[in-house]
């Protein structure tokens, strides 16, 4: 994702309202309580995907990280589908090649029957250059992506397999996005979540929530100003829940506006939050690795969707 400048976003957003789909009542007395979020369990899916090593499009790396969370996912969702989509993009070589690239964001569904919808989404591709990197001769090589990429992911696989044991009250969709990070600029990145806001189809969700270096073992995640500037009311009640729950690293102060695969979907029309902390030294760096991570990160993010998938908004 990029940073942009706050008076950008004014003219290029859409400001949608959000109009009610998450003022749901809370959670009836019978519901069934689901199971805590493992926070190891967590951990161990974020290193799984760093085992792979840096995942950007076109590579075994991708391939086979693919395959892995399509197998996982299998294991808990009502069904999953791979969207494949296709992109002619610009390479990040110095001079760029231009390249047809197969990608695919993966769709899992759990719940169906039920109308309201939740969009749980993350990006699962890694960036193919360490552009932000202090050392010039790692600018080229592709990152690892332990935070920006995997945290998001295993935060949403740790959560499938709680849908699972312990039906949700509402649909939820989880996508995780193909080539976030793909390109040398905005115009090239978020290309999964592009495709996706042009095809939702039957998984077009009533709302959602970004997650998005949320494994930082520093947590602090205000307010991304392009989810404030769209839909106020639902960042409010996310971030009221995270303080009823005690999760500190929720601040309640404006951060950033980060450019990321939510902004496809406001301006399709979906009310979309992001969590994210970007404030991260190591970010585009070969230093973004699992040592900068922690499982307790994981389970603050994973706590508090799990309560607003139960017990509603
Ligand atoms: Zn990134």
């Amino acid at each position: 994702m990029k940073i942009i400048q706050f008076s950008a976003l004014i003219i290029i957003l859409y400001c949608g309202i959000f109009t009610g789909a998450c003022a749901e009542p809370a959670n009836q007395p019978d519901q069934n309580v689901p199971v805590a979020f493992d926070s190891k369990r967590a951990f161990d899916i974020l290193k799984k995907q760093c085992e792979f090593g840096p995942r950007p499009p076109g590579s075994e790396a991708h391939r086979k990280t693919r395959d892995y969370l399509f197998t996982e996912l299998k294991k808990y969702a009502d069904s999953v589908t791979l969207q494949p989509y296709t992109s002619v993009v610009d390479t990040v070589d110095d001079p760029p090649q231009r390249k047809k690239l197969h990608m695919n964001n993966i769709i899992a569904e759990f719940g169906v029957g039920h109308d309201e919808t939740l969009l749980l989404a993350a990006h699962w591709d890694t960036r193919p250059c360490a552009d932000q990197d202090p050392k010039l001769e790692n600018q080229r090589e592709p990152i690892i992506g332990a935070n920006d990429g995997a945290s998001g992911v295993a935060v949403l696989l740790e959560i499938a397999r709680i849908l699972k044991q312990t039906l949700p009250p509402k649909r939820i969709i989880i996508i995780l996005f193909d080539g976030e990070d793909y390109g040398k600029t905005t115009d090239q990145m978020f290309l999964g979540s592009r495709y996706f806001a042009k095809n939702m189809g039957k998984w077009r969700p009533d709302y959602g929530i970004l997650l998005d270096m949320i494994g930082d073992k520093d947590l602090e995640i205000p307010k991304e100003q392009f989810s404030w500037t769209a839909n106020p009311e639902f960042m409010e009640r996310i971030w009221k829940r995270a303080n009823k729950l005690g999760l500190a690293p929720f601040k309640d102060r404006a951060g950033p506006a980060v450019m990321d695969d939510h902004v496809p979907l406001i301006r399709a029309g979906i009310p979309m939050v992001n969590i994210i902390d970007f404030d991260y030294p190591h970010w585009h760096t070969l230093e973004d690795t699992v040592d900068k991570c922690s499982p307790k990160s994981l389970e603050i993010v994973g706590r508090l969707v799990v309560s607003i998938i139960y017990e509603g908004l």
